[in-house]
């Protein structure tokens, strides 16, 4: 059975920095995953925006989020595509437990190609790769209970 891995070094794109969304790379270095928040509202917010997309307030700040969700859809790629990872490799949206609608692009590892379903629990895990990258990842949930 063949395990999807993420590759051991890095070859492919690396994320530009800016001011807000260096605090994301940022977090992810430190083995925590960070989203932007609003303060007024609650809504989690990602990708990274200057201002809320539910109250409109830009009184936002990175928060910690559980890692934890399920898999809302993916694709099992068979060619590289210059992203470099092991062939197959699944490109995926996780949906997070912390709100209807809160989805990463993301790679997940650790399970077989044809393991991966939609719904699947999964759980982040993180890569360290050269120049201070690292990525989220995700993982089969082996304890389950991401409750959706
Ligand atoms: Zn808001």
């Amino acid at each position: 059975m063949t395990l999807l891995e993420a590759p051991t070094s890095w070859q492919g794109p690396v994320p530009a920095m800016d001011p807000l969304t260096e605090p994301y790379w940022d977090s992810l270095r430190q083995h925590r995953l960070a989203l932007l928040r609003c303060r007024q509202c609650g809504y989690w917010l990602h990708y990274p925006v200057p201002a809320c997309r539910k109250c409109l307030s830009d009184d936002v700040e990175y928060q910690p989020v559980s890692g934890k969700g399920s898999i809302y859809t993916f694709s099992v790629v068979h060619r590289e595509f210059g992203i470099h990872f092991p062939i197959p490799w699944v490109a995926a949206f996780v949906e997070l437990v912390e709100q209807d609608g809160l989805r990463l692009p993301t790679n997940i590892v650790g399970c077989a190609p044809d393991e991966v379903s939609i719904g699947m629990p999964v759980q982040v895990t993180y890569r360290d790769y050269e120049d201070g990258l690292t990525l989220a990842l995700f993982e089969p949930d082996v304890g389950g209970g991401s409750g959706r």
